[in-house]
């Protein structure tokens, strides 16, 4: 019997529900254990330091990969983000399951350092409903809109490389298959 994967990589283009799928999934889960990424990028409004993000400036993000504290990062949009090595491998040690929310490159960083990890690819059901999403939530100018859509179509075309896809057509649906995916032997 193979080993059950105890890490759970959620990726997916940018505006598809990722985060939303994530918290909803938390708010009926507690349970489940989300890594904190460290960004450059600045909050959103309502975003809280060590809740969403702990958010760095450039100085200190260049330290955290220099030291080697970060177990993937990645530049996405403009920004750099990154997941914190130490209390992933906490978790693991300890067998508890572990779910990372990170970009297409990140993801591929952690296929290559951790095989045994499982990618679950989140889809949109359309691209004209992505696009609609990620120009809806408000929180970004045309300009980055348009760098995030760019981004989008290369990670659209990566969906055969993760070993589940989900589409986010329901929110609650999503977060049902995704934990029964986490708890999957
Ligand atoms: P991501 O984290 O992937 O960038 P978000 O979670 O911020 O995406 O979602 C982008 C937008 O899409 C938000 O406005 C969110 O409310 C909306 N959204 C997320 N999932 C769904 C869904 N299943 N149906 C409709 N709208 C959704
Ligand atoms: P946002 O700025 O919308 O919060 O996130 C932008 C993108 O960065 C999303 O695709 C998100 O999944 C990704 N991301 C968030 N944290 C990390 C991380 O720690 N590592 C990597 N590689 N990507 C991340």
């Amino acid at each position: 019997m193979s080993e059950r994967p105890r890490l759970t990589v959620l990726s997916g283009p940018s505006g598809v529900g990722k985060s939303t799928v994530v918290a909803h999934l938390r708010k009926v889960h507690p349970e489940v254990w989300l890594s904190v990424s460290v960004t450059t990028r600045k909050p959103r409004p309502g975003e809280r330091h060590g809740v969403q993000y702990f958010f760095v400036e450039d100085e200190e993000f260049d330290k955290l990969v220099a030291n080697g504290e970060l177990l993937e990062w990645a530049e996405f949009a403009g920004n750099r983000y990154g997941t914190p090595r130490k209390a992933v491998l906490e978790r693991l040690e300890a067998g508890e399951p572990v779910l990372l929310e990170i970009d297409l490159q990140g993801a591929r960083q952690v296929r290559a350092s951790m095989p045994e990890a499982r990618l679950v690819f989140l889809a949109p059901p359309s691209w004209e409903e992505l696009v609609r999403r990620l120009t809806g939530r408000g929180t970004e100018p045309p300009e980055v809109i348009e760098r995030r859509l760019e981004a989008a179509r290369v990670e659209l075309a990566a969906e055969a490389e993760f070993d589940v896809t989900l589409v986010n057509t329901s929110v609650e649906d999503v977060g049902r298959e995704l934990l029964a995916l986490m708890k999957d032997s």
